[in-house]
């Protein structure tokens, strides 16, 4: 996979991409991950790229020219799927991450300033993706949480290859509570089915702390009708039992 970073802080963006997993993985070629400057792409004399807004006197925007000079330059002989990274766009979920994971080649334009001209979305962008109900100055930690979640879900990119998948969101449930050693802390002991061997049984548990977190910390992500009937049963004799206490 190859993905097209167009920013304004490249050197921001590369920071973040060459470290820890992500970075480790892009060092061994399992994906490749390149940040280009739109400023690069400016025909003005003092490299500017943005204006003030028509009919506003408030904040600047980003021109269309430099932002098509540099997605026509950086993806000639491709064909990716452009996001634009905005406020406005469908909100980013796991389900996204693993749509996206299975493009050949991703275009992300990160806004600044007010946002971007629109007729430029218009031109060339797919889809708007947004990481939350809320404004960031720019679309470089957008950007970023999108390319991280979408990479670690390549194969080689995690240790193991189906690590991902028994993480919270993946399945619909959120992840089980984990421990590691010592095995007493602060007087709080690790589940004593952890330390048995016995896998079967800890497997069961596991899911069965799954559904227990979700519906705890996130109700809103359980549906009812859609769990198995083992599953039903197991939720509903929980909340009886917490009714009860
Ligand atoms: N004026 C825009 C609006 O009200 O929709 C907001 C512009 S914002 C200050 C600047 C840039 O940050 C946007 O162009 C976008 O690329 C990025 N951005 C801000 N919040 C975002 C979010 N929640 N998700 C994705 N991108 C975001």
């Amino acid at each position: 996979m190859r993905i097209d970073i167009a920013t304004l802080f490249p050197e921001l963006c590369e920071a973040y991409l060459s470290e820890s997993i992500v970075g480790r993985a892009r060092a061994k070629g399992i994906f490749e991950v390149n940040c280009h400057n739109i400023r690069d792409y400016t025909l003005d004399k003092r490299r500017r790229v943005d204006d003030t807004p028509y009919s506003e006197q408030k904040g600047m925007l980003m021109q269309a020219e430099p932002i098509y000079r540099c997605f026509k330059a950086v993806t000639e002989g491709l064909k990716p799927h452009v996001i634009y990274v905005s406020p406005q766009g469908k909100p980013f979920d796991q389900e996204k991450a693993k749509e996206l994971s299975e493009f050949d080649s991703i275009f992300l334009l990160c806004g600044h300033y007010e946002g971007v001209d629109n007729r430029v979305i218009e031109e060339i962008v797919d889809e708007e993706i947004s990481i939350g109900d809320f404004v960031l100055t720019g679309g470089e930690l957008p950007a970023l949480c999108i390319v991280d979640a979408v990479v670690r879900m390549i194969d080689g990119v995690l240790s193991s290859p189906d690590n991902y998948k028994d993480e919270s969101h993946y399945s619909g449930l959120l992840e089980y509570p984990q421990y590691t050693r010592p095995e007493v802390w602060h007087d709080k002991r690790v589940p004593e089915i952890l330390l048995s061997g016995h896998h079967a049984n800890i497997d069961k548990w596991r899911h069965e702390q799954s559904l227990i977190a979700t519906y705890e910390k996130r109700p809103d992500l359980i549906d009812f009708e859609k769990l198995s009937d083992t599953d039903s049963k197991f939720l509903h004799d929980y909340i009886n039992t917490k009714c009860e206490i």
